[in-house]
């Protein structure tokens, strides 16, 4: 600890501009606002809505749900009704136009430069961008560009080295948020997220240092269970929100839905500590052993046994803890495989099966009863060729 713990100070904060999102407004020195995700079926209204309600008990700023088809929409419209107070953001997957319909009842839009292409493949991004500007404008909310280190778009993948994965991020980012400034909208924060907290810290410090006066959304994405996966987050908020970078965060946690709030608890814990000189510089992310990580889930986990199994992982692997090997366990068919490919293992889980990746190759799918041995069997071997 570099302070006694009762001495409470002010954390240094860049002079970002002010974005109001719904009933709280973060930039400007303004309060850490602490956001998590919904991981219940969004067309699911009653599941929803409880769980929203539930983050916002639990101290959420502002609470996302995805959305990728009509139906999403419709149930995010009477959810807004039914939780009031909540200041949602929408994460629009790949269909953006749904932003038409969510802009006028949400606080904020999401979306990722990644996934622009899906739709309309032959529409120029800077019109389906200005399409999403024009949806803000008139339904007076915010706008996250969130860029994704398993997705981000193809065409700056290709302008630079494979190894390289931080300059496409932030290349991606720095030039969505020209193009919103050249439409005159300004009201709009910046996220740059990645599983391995030393690429969130880079990415952000080079994006803090380039743009200093935009908002960043702070987040280890995939970071996993508790307590690693806090862990990984809080070595990367220290070393952000200690030098005044960062406006808003999320711990995103593997956690089952009725403890979905351990996310709030969590980051309001670190920005605590952190404000208290509680720095933790004993607690470091051990590069050198196993690293285990999953997606905090979403609305697209088809098959709740995925948090379990990710558990299962965690428990099984722990004979080979002192292997520098990286484990990705993803919930979903959607985002999980590209999510893996930079994993030694990865596993991303469909409805009655889950796919075993070794990199980018493919091994196959497997029930879930089965899945464990057939990992196993991979790490044994991994262990063996790297000896
Ligand atoms: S990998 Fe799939 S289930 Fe997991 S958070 Fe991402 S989209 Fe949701």
């Amino acid at each position: 600890m570099s302070e006694t713990p009762e001495t409470k100070r002010e954390l240094p904060r860049n002079p970002t501009r002010l974005v109001p999102i719904g009933s709280v407004t973060v930039g400007g020195g303004h309060r850490i606002a602490v956001q998590s995700m919904c991981a219940t079926k969004t067309k699911d209204v009653d599941a929803t809505a409880a769980q929203v309600a539930d983050l916002v008990r639990a101290g959420a700023d502002i609470v996302r749900i995805a959305v990728d088809a009509k139906g999403d929409a419709e149930a995010v419209i009477e959810i807004a009704k039914r939780v009031p107070e909540a200041n949602l953001c929408i994460d629009l997957q790949e269909n953006y136009r749904l932003a038409e319909i969510l802009a006028p009842h949400v606080a904020k839009l999401r979306y990722n430069p990644g996934h622009l292409h899906h739709h309309e493949r032959d529409k120029p991004w800077r019109e389906k961008v200005r399409f999403l500007v024009e949806c803000a404008r008139a339904g007076d909310c915010a706008i996250r560009i969130g860029v994704n280190c398993g997705s981000v778009d193809p065409a700056k993948l290709a302008e630079y080295d494979k190894e390289d994965s931080i300059s496409p991020m932030l290349d991606s980012a720095l030039e969505h948020a020209a193009w919103l400034e050249e439409l005159d909208f300004t009201r709009f924060v910046v996220s740059l997220k990645d599983s391995d907290p030393e690429k969130v810290i880079e990415a952000n410090r080079q994006f803090a240092e380039a743009r200093p006066d935009i908002p960043l959304h702070l987040g280890v994405t995939e970071a996993g269970l508790p307590p690693d996966g806090i862990v990984k987050t809080r070595v990367a908020f220290e070393q952000l929100l200690s030098r005044g970078i960062g406006d808003t965060v999320r711990v995103s946690l593997t956690v089952p839905n009725p403890r979905k709030g351990e996310e709030i608890a969590a980051a309001k814990e670190i920005i605590d500590d952190l404000e208290h000189g509680r720095t933790r510089s004993v607690v470091h992310y051990d590069r050198s052993g196993l690293n285990i990580i999953s997606c905090p889930s979403c609305s697209r986990v088809e098959n709740e046994a995925f948090v379990e199994l990710a558990e299962q992982v965690r428990d099984m692997t722990q004979y080979a803890k002192t292997h520098a090997i990286t484990i990705a366990v993803m919930g979903c068919r959607v985002n999980g495989p590209g999510e893996t490919d930079d994993a030694d293992l990865g596993l991303w889980c469909a409805p009655s099966f889950v796919h075993l990746k070794r990199g980018e190759e493919s091994l196959g799918s497997y029930p879930y009863d089965e899945i464990l041995g057939k990992l196993r069997g991979e790490l044994d071997a991994l262990i063996a060729a790297r000896a």
